[in-house]
């Protein structure tokens, strides 16, 4: 088996290679900085590790990402985590969800890197510098495109040119230093990726990464992130395409260790595009074009601002689901309405795309739609009553059921229920003006007093009966059906639109039906 993490750190022992790969358990992390609310890109990449972890059988651990305490936004971590309850996607491990491989938050590893900060440097993997920011900022003024490396290094302040004695001084004397990693120049990087292939930069391009700070005591992102994939044992490790760049660092960070031999293979994803596919999706397009790019609403603490959240908005988590699955990824053919469970099955990283995805909102919604028609009406009838509540409504749920069947599919979201089916609740106080001009004929009120009277002698008021005197009526007396009928909507309704009459009227029952007419009567005749 690979390294395990009992094993002394500095065994660079080679492994049986291949073979091994291949019967590791797969475990797979999101680990994201709590730098605020959850980008809905982020939320991708956690759903693809899920479906991943998933399939294969194997753990999804939750690692929170906090060396970087300048970046830090408190109730980020809290956000996340609820993001994704919300949207079903389940953690094995990790911050709140326990784990063998803790702690899971960076901030409490302190120690464990500082030890294998150590080990690179007593490997001569890497270097203690004391250049200041302004020396630092000098030396880029001096050199055109200055970069840290094996050019510019000996002639640096670190302990590549300076005596061990003076190190130990300085740092006795409580300087402040970093750790940076030696790179080594003029070697070509290969990265496999399972998505875009074989992956060759060469080492010269990259600079001597600073790995860890005596100021805050903690190691940059690429130390910690290495360290702890490595000692959490992931074996793939599925993120977003900004962190390729980083990958070929991470693959000689993997090799410094010692470690390749259990190097996690890696996936990086393509990026989430603007709706226009012009460039990044950013939280300002959403701003822009009026669409949430945060899971939750989002209240930021220092700035106060809110951002709108797809569940505030009315999403329905599953259609969210859907919609992230495919911005990235098909299934091979033109499927497109997915339960998480389907997607568990069909979820291959091989038909990951390598180019960005676009954005379309509109689709997003149209999956709502279908979510909420494949949703039974009395779960619709649930979500609803709050918002009538709301309306100061109080409904059966009889009657709630009833009419959200008659209504959703009109519908992409719950709340537009309400514009939809209000006049079900309450009775119209105004006729439009238009449909009035054009419905309401000379006859129209001795039509609707013939026909409130006749609906009033009926025992039975049930749909069914309801229409069959009525046609007869209306067959018998030789009226016009198309006029009756749209009178009799304007008088119920207020307007011209709605389901079919007979529907509404059943749903109203007869004592209300009868009200309406005889108000709507007075007040247009
Ligand atoms: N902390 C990084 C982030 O915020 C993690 C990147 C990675 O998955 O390696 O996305």
């Amino acid at each position: 088996m690979w390294q395990l993490k009992e094993q002394p750190i500095l065994n660079f022992k080679k492994l049986d290679k291949i073979s091994t790969m291949s019967e590791r358990k797969v475990r797979v992390r999101f680990a994201p900085s709590p730098t605020g609310a959850l980008h809905i890109g982020g939320v991708r990449t956690a759903l693809y590790n899920y479906l991943f972890a998933r399939q294969h059988g194997g753990d999804l651990i939750f690692r929170i990402e906090d060396t970087d305490s300048n970046r830090f936004v408190p109730g980020a971590e809290e956000y996340i985590i609820e993001s994704f309850k919300w949207l079903g996607i389940k953690f094995d491990e990790g911050v709140s969800f326990g784990g063998n491989y803790g702690p899971y938050r960076q901030s409490e590893r302190r120690d464990i890197y500082k030890k294998y900060v150590q080990v690179l440097l007593d490997n001569g993997k890497a270097y203690i510098a004391f250049d200041t920011p302004e020396e630092l900022d000098a030396k880029r003024k001096e050199i055109p495109n200055f970069q840290y490396d094996a050019s510019t290094r000996t002639s640096m302040r670190n302990s590549l040119t300076m005596s061990k004695g003076e190190v130990d001084q300085l740092i006795a004397e409580g300087k402040q230093y970093v750790v940076r990693f030696k790179i080594e120049p003029n070697e070509d990087v290969h990265v496999h990726d399972l998505i875009r292939g074989e992956v060759v930069i060469n080492s010269s391009i990259l600079d001597d990464k600073v790995l860890y700070k005596s100021a805050d005591e903690l190691p940059t992102y690429h130390l910690a992130n290495i360290v702890d994939d490595h000692l959490m044992e992931v074996s793939h490790v599925i993120r977003g395409e900004e962190w390729l760049p980083s990958a070929p660092l991470h693959v000689l960070l993997y090799r410094a260790f010692g470690w390749e031999d259990t190097m996690p293979q890696f996936a990086h994803l393509p990026l989430l595009l603007k709706p226009d596919g012009n460039g990044k999706l950013s939280k300002r397009d959403g701003d822009r074009l009026g669409f949430p790019v945060f899971p939750l609403e989002w209240h930021d603490p220092k700035t106060g601002e809110v951002s709108s959240g797809y569940r505030e908005s009315g999403y329905l988590p599953e259609a969210v689901i859907n919609f992230l699955a495919l911005l990235g990824w098909n299934p091979g053919n033109d499927q497109e309405i997915m339960s998480m469970d389907e997607l568990i099955k069909l979820f291959d990283l091989h038909r990951c795309s390598k180019a960005g995805a676009k954005f379309d909102y509109e689709k997003g919604k149209w999956f709502n739609h279908e979510y909420i028609l494949m949703k039974s009406d009395e779960e619709i009838a649930t979500l609803f009553m709050p918002i009538l509540r709301e309306h100061g409504i109080e409904a059966p749920m009889e009657t709630v059921v009833t009419v959200v069947g008659l209504m959703k599919g009109r519908v992409s979201f719950i709340k537009e229920l309400w514009d939809t089916c209000k006049f079900f609740f309450v009775a119209p106080t105004e006729y439009d003006e238009k449909t009035v001009k054009k419905r309401w004929k000379e006859d129209s009120a001795e039509r609707m007093t013939e026909l409130a009277d006749l609906l009033e002698s009926l025992d039975d008021f049930s749909l069914a009966h309801q229409e069959e005197v009525v046609m007869k009526w209306i067959e018998d007396k030789g009226y016009h059906l198309g006029n009756i009928m749209n009178a009799f909507r304007l008088t119920l309704v207020g307007e011209g639109k709605g389901p079919h009459m007979f529907d509404i009227s059943a749903v109203l029952g007869k004592e209300e039906t009868v009200r309406r007419m005889r108000r709507a009567i007075e007040v247009l005749k």
